[in-house]
């Protein structure tokens, strides 16, 4: 194997340079404030957070790619030894706040990495990106797709986030009288949180260390720490439990809202029915007239739309398919649009990895027919532990995954949100003379 000449969200030794696509938890796994290998390059949103996530690093590694243009870096090819340019650009990846994909053009060929992406049709932010890698790649082949396949798979099917973002206001608009707790990460979630600010003319609590990035976003007069000022906090997401929701509805009525692709998921695998165990009986969805039954049958409303996404998990627990990432079918005209001749998914340590060859190597290179041919009994052998899995975390306050037992709480209140985070924190990285 060779020596590695660039490496992106992966920080061992042994690259010339390292590229970061955001800040999420699962693309950091080795980076310090102690980390010195090599310049690292990322967006400017990226880069701004540093000092407060990464205390005393050294800031002159750090190289802002702009979005949108070719930057040249000269490195030594690890295979002649010899100099050699390698170019790269960077597209938003409309993720989370600074989150890249870049495009990489080189001896060793033209690669892109996503990172974690959502593909929206509807979003601005995607028709530039798309003018920007068409005009990038002209009539270039795209030798290899690295890509954010965490939702591939054709049962994961659900909304825009402006469409979900719109779902989320109506679900909190049923309940006027109730304390609402909304789980989020450290980053990202920050339109639908303005979205339910503006929409409803309210604050949003956060908690310190999410209130300075905030600042940091230039979101200054919407969040507060202040909890007598609104009844929506947006809390951690390791916090969100149904225990937490039932130890708060002690104090105050309370409901939990969990924006994430993954409880959709659920709902496909399992129809209509009751997917959350016996304890856990009432769905969002009146079936019988189509309304959303918000309120636990005291108030129905007219849905605005479309209803994909939204489960209610428990009396005081809502999930709705607000996800950063994209969905099967955003996947599918992504790959079609850019239609590489390789890929690779990055989501890989896991039971419920599918090759992304496995639906879509038809629109690859020339042997992924033959290649489908030979690989698609082993895919459906990891689609049937996939189903498995996901049927196993929604039995009962434990969730087993790959034959071993986990307490819920190392999980979150769904099992398979953290079981999937787990995952990806084990999964991403690469290193691109290595591939
Ligand atoms: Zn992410």
């Amino acid at each position: 194997m060779e020596s590695g000449m660039i490496s992106v969200d992966k920080w061992s030794s042994g690259s010339q340079v390292y590229f970061l696509t955001h800040l999420h938890a699962d693309h950091t796994v080795g980076l310090s404030s102690r980390w010195s290998r090599a310049p690292l390059f990322c967006s400017r949103v990226t880069a701004k957070f540093f000092p407060s996530k990464f205390p005393g690093f050294d800031l002159s590694l750090l190289r802002v790619v702009e979005i949108g243009r070719w930057h040249s870096l000269s490195l030594v090819s690890p295979t002649s030894g010899s100099a050699t340019t390698v170019s790269v650009m960077a597209i938003d990846a409309n993720h989370c706040p600074g989150s890249l994909m870049y495009l990489f053009r080189g001896e060793f060929g033209c690669m892109l990495y996503t990172g974690d992406f959502r593909w929206e049709k509807s979003s601005n932010t995607v028709e530039v990106g798309r003018t920007i890698l068409l005009d990038a790649l002209k009539n270039e082949k795209l030798d290899i797709l690295y890509l954010d396949n965490t939702y591939c798979n054709p049962r994961y099917s659900f909304p825009s986030r402006e469409v979900a973002a719109r779902q989320i206001v109506d679900i909190i608009t049923a309940h006027p009288k109730h304390d609402i707790i909304i789980g989020i990460d450290s980053l990202g979630k920050e339109d639908l949180l303005r979205y339910i600010s503006r929409t409803l003319n309210i604050k949003i609590w956060v908690w310190p260390e999410r209130l300075q990035i905030m600042h940091l976003l230039g979101f200054h007069d919407i969040f507060t720490t202040k909890t007598s000022l609104t009844r929506v906090r947006a809390v951690p997401r390791y916090s969100f439990s149904i225990e937490t929701l039932e130890g708060l509805n002690t104090l105050c009525p309370t409901i939990g809202i969990m924006p994430s692709g993954l409880p959709w998921a659920v709902k496909a695998v399992k129809g209509n029915e009751n997917v959350f165990g016996s304890s856990c009986s009432t769905s969002g969805l009146n079936k019988s007239n189509g309304n959303m039954d918000f309120a636990n049958g005291s108030k129905t409303l007219e849905p605005n739309g479309d209803l994909r996404g939204i489960e209610r998990y428990c009396e005081y627990i809502y999930t709705v398919a607000y996800s950063d990432h994209s969905c099967f079918a955003e996947i599918h005209e992504f790959i079609e649009l850019l239609r590489p001749i390789n890929m690779k998914g990055i989501v890989s340590s896991s039971p419920s990895y599918i090759d992304p060859h496995y639906f879509f190597g038809h629109l690859c290179g020339t042997k992924q027919a033959f290649w489908r041919l030979h690989q698609k009994l082993d895919n459906e052998e990891r689609l049937e532990k996939v189903e498995t899995v996901e049927i196993k975390s929604t039995i009962g306050g434990t969730s087993s995954v790959a034959g071993r037992k986990r307490k819920r709480d190392q999980y979150d209140f769904l099992g398979r949100v953290s079981r999937v985070s787990l995952l990806r924190r084990l999964g991403h990285g690469v290193r691109i003379a290595d591939i």
